[in-house]
């Protein structure tokens, strides 16, 4: 797949915790690592996510009395996952993993600081209203199709995927630079999703050709 220079490189939440012996540990994070430093000199604009929360936020488990991690609670938006506490604000946690060597990056975006609203996705909060502001950088930037890497599969990056289709954008998920989490059959209705959507899966060995 031939990249252009108005392709963006989506590099979602690479963080200590959502690496091996992390706090939301997702199997075998770390190793987007070497397959996102393989790829990332082919792309001319490089964007970082990171997962960014305030001491208590909402989405943490701890946050519920009586609740534990990977159980359901109705909140103003709908259901939402419970997580352990994750990726704090000023935390080693929410570090970007020390491995991960993208100087190049042109945008850190935070997202998930609202103390009420969690955000899978890097375009939209999980009220599927709160916008984070990515789609404006890129349309101002003139960067017309994304790509996809990093953590995890099932959440952040099937959801900023989905969000970018649903904003008209061509979106690529580069599959094997990404690690998914797999709970309760999340990996399975997330695709499902991304057929209907029209994002479209490659290998990273498709970069460049
Ligand atoms: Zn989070």
């Amino acid at each position: 797949m031939q990249i252009t220079p108005q392709d963006v490189l989506l590099v979602t939440d690479v963080q200590n915790d959502f690496c091996p012996s992390g706090a939301l540990a997702v199997p075998d994070g770390d190793a987007v690592i070497p397959i996102i430093h393989r790829i990332a000199p082919f792309f001319e604009h490089i964007i970082l996510t990171q997962d960014w929360h305030p001491p208590g936020h909402h989405s943490f488990a701890s946050a519920h009395p009586g609740k534990h991690p990977s159980e359901q609670v109705r909140v103003s938006y709908g259901e939402q996952t419970l997580w352990p506490e994750h990726c704090v604000q000023g935390t080693p946690g929410a570090d970007f993993h020390p491995a991960l060597q993208l100087a190049r990056a042109e945008l850190i975006l935070r997202k998930g600081f609202r103390p009420e609203i969690d955000s899978y996705s890097a375009f939209f909060e999980n009220d599927r209203t709160t916008a984070t502001g990515l789609v404006g950088y890129l349309r101002e930037r003139n960067l017309t199709r994304v790509f996809l890497t990093g953590l995890a599969y099932d959440y952040c990056v099937g959801y900023s995927a989905l969000d970018a289709r649903r904003l008209g954008f061509p979106v690529t998920i580069i599959s094997d630079a990404c690690r998914a989490i797999d709970l309760n059959g999340s990996v399975a209705a997330i695709e499902k999703q991304f057929a209907k959507a029209g994002v479209t899966l490659i290998e990273s060995a498709a970069i460049p050709a």
